[in-house]
């Protein structure tokens, strides 16, 4: 019996057990559906990165670069699939409303696309969801961005007439009005994309040079299309100009207070009609001054940045379409300012800046130009150092909690170094493996000449030197041409993107009018750093230094994706290298320094890139130089050994 007893008490404490184990289980799996959700994992991921995007916006620095929000889009992909259909919901439509204002920044037309998909699967799959008048709102101003008008209108008259009691209903109609009036819209030019636009600037230079035509560069502007349409009316122009002048007079002597912003958006788009009149009128680019000129007073009255932008693309808009004119200067540095002060864009401010380095006439813009150039490359510099700093905390820090694993690793070192660094370096893309060594010009396009010599002969020279140097180093080499053929210029990047090479190196040749001229000198892709940073960028583009002021101003698109900080140290490296190799040779040469201009052939490229210039064919000493083969030798040891020091530096710095 005592037996049995036990044999009884036993499966029934262990039925128990069991009972309330599993229980314990589908309540604790019952409260945290039920209770706990909020605080889930998704849940967390979500508001994380919301906070990222926050912190995103916050840093000046960090905002213009593509990457960065690009990461933070994609991570809400996994949140979309969520089972929690509330959050699945609200993650999508961050989604789309980040990728809007992104779009917004760029105003490249494929961000535009890329918002509306996202704005089109939301409106799709959540109909009835809380967020559905501001998604449609949204969509039909993008939609107008990219000029659909019609489907922009059905997306305003959808918000009207399902949705009476949303705050957007009111904006709605007034975008719905603009429609109807065909105004002409100033506020959102759209630029093509990244592609499009160097394609489309590159033809356009081609042709501007074989047709020898100035100032033919059209507007971002979609403008009215009926006046566009119209014949060039100068006497209307005139008088809608004259009547535009009388009425800004008037509104002067009034007190600026009692001047309702109506009365300033009118004036702006008088002025506006006046150069849309005769664009190419004698009175257009008063009108456009005009114009930018009281948008910005409405804009000094509302802070809006749809105001400053406006006020900024008037300005923007002179420049471009009258360089020569005397109000141009004057135009692109109140331009310029807004960008830094208003919108905080300050890499693209630092465009226009530069561009008033390169205008034909040197006006009185030019010294100040020089001054905000400077001060917002100090702070830039600050910046990127900033950077660095805490970029390698962060790898320490990495580095630490892997140390401190209690696994002893036979390898790790006596100072500690486990393997693990090179991997990490491996793992933030930084190792530099393969290199693609681009010989500048070949085939029909020359470069510099003289003297008996080509640029494009000495280059070729010293690419195949190079090249034999690092793969004995143990790199992986490409060429961008080993014979003498023609590329073009912008294939050359998009050809080292495709070989996924981790660093691109190009290499020319300088010319000069001016014999005294000599030297060598290393560049990155960045605003011109000084005016001879223009010439020598225009000569290798084939471009005339007026044309460097377009250059500039696309650059800001490109600098999104480049390596920016890289790039310059690695100019730094390879300009101090050279040096000590050409002068261990007993040679002597002089240093340029380490200069950043807007070079085509490094437009566009994913990795860091440098462009060596190694003396001046139409310089004696040079030209000595460059006709003795040691000297190329020892030019292009110098490159490699500052190629061997970067690689040793990055791993270096993960090891730290
Ligand atoms: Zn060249």
């Amino acid at each position: 019996m005592i037996n049995n007893k036990h044999f009884y008490i036993k499966p029934f404490l262990i039925n128990f057990v069991v009972i309330l184990l599993v229980q314990g289980l589908f309540c604790s799996i019952f409260f945290q559906a039920a209770f706990a959700a909020p605080n889930n994992s998704a849940t967390k991921k979500y508001d994380a990165l919301l906070v990222e995007y926050n912190k995103l916006k916050a840093n000046k620095d960090k905002v213009r670069f593509r990457h960065n929000w690009e990461k933070i889009i994609n991570d809400f992909d996994e949140l979309n699939r969520s089972n929690d259909k509330a959050l699945a919901t609200k993650s999508l439509f961050q989604q789309a409303k980040i990728a809007e204002s992104l779009s917004q920044y760029t105003r490249a037309s494929q961000d535009v696309k890329k918002a509306i998909s996202l704005f089109n699967e939301f409106i799709k799959r959540y109909p009835k969801s809380e967020f559905i008048d501001n998604a449609l709102y949204s969509r039909g101003l993008l939609l107008l961005a990219l000029n659909s008008e019609t489907a922009a209108q059905k997306d305003f008259e959808l918000i009207i007439a399902k949705y009476k009691k949303s705050e957007f209903v009111d904006n709605a109609k007034s975008e719905l009005e603009k429609i109807k009036k065909d105004k002409p819209k100033v506020a959102n030019p759209v630029i093509p994309t990244t592609n499009d636009k160097f394609e489309a600037l590159h033809t356009e230079l081609l042709n501007n040079s074989k047709n020898d035509q100035k100032n033919t560069v059209k507007p971002n502007i979609q403008e009215n299309k009926t006046t566009v349409n119209n014949e060039p009316d100068p006497d209307k122009a005139q008088k809608l100009y004259a009547q535009a002048v009388k009425e800004w007079k008037e509104t002067q002597t009034k007190n600026s207070k009692a001047v309702k912003n109506e009365v300033w958006k009118k004036l702006a788009e008088d002025f506006y009609q006046a150069y849309l009149t005769a664009p190419n009128g004698e009175v257009a680019p008063k009108a456009l001054y005009q114009a930018a000129k009281a948008y910005e007073s409405l804009a000094l009255r509302t802070q809006k940045n749809a105001d400053w932008e406006q006020v900024a693309t008037s300005y923007l808009l002179l420049e471009k379409n009258f360089p020569e004119n005397s109000l141009a200067d004057d135009a692109l540095y109140s331009a310029a300012l807004i960008f830094k002060d208003k919108l905080k864009q300050v890499d693209t401010a630092k465009v226009h800046f530069s561009s008033i380095l390169s205008l034909s006439k040197k006006g009185d813009m030019y010294g100040k130009a020089q001054k905000q150039l400077s001060s917002l490359t100090a702070v830039n510099a600050v910046n990127v150092a900033k950077e660095n700093v805490s970029k390698k905390n962060t790898k320490l820090e990495e580095q630490k909690e892997k140390n401190t694993e209690p696994k002893v690793d036979p390898k790790v070192d006596s100072k500690g170094n486990s393997p693990v660094p090179t991997r990490l370096v491996e793992q933030l893309g930084l190792d530099i493996k393969t290199i693609m060594i681009d010989a500048g010009h070949g085939g029909k396009d020359p470069g510099a000449v003289g003297n008996g010599l080509t640029e494009k002969k000495i280059v070729l020279n010293m690419a195949k030197k190079l090249g034999e140097k690092l793969t004995k180093m143990g790199f992986k080499v490409v060429y961008s041409r080993d014979k003498d053929v023609f590329i073009p210029l912008q294939k050359r990047p998009m050809f080292a993107n495709s070989k996924k090479v981790d660093l691109f190196v190009s290499l020319h040749i300088n010319a000069n009018p001016d014999s005294q001229v000599s030297g060598i000198e290393t560049y990155y892709l960045d605003v011109a750093s000084n005016s001879g940073a223009i010439k020598v960028a225009a000569r290798e583009n084939g471009v005339s230094i007026g044309k460097i002021s377009d250059l500039q101003a696309i650059l800001a698109d490109f600098m999104l994706g480049s390596k920016l900080s890289e790039s310059r140290d690695i100019a730094k490296l390879v300009l101090e290298n050279m040096k000590t190799s050409v002068r261990g040779g007993n040679l002597k040469v002089s240093d340029n320094g380490v200069r950043s201009a807007p070079f085509y052939v490094l437009m566009g490229a994913k990795m860091p890139a440098v462009l060596v210039e190694a003396g001046y064919l139409t310089n004696s000493n040079d030209l000595e130089l460059l006709k003795n083969d040691l000297y190329l030798q020892k030019i292009t040891d110098g490159i490699a050994n500052a190629i061997m020091i970067y690689k040793k530096n990055i791993t270096n710095i993960a090891q730290r």
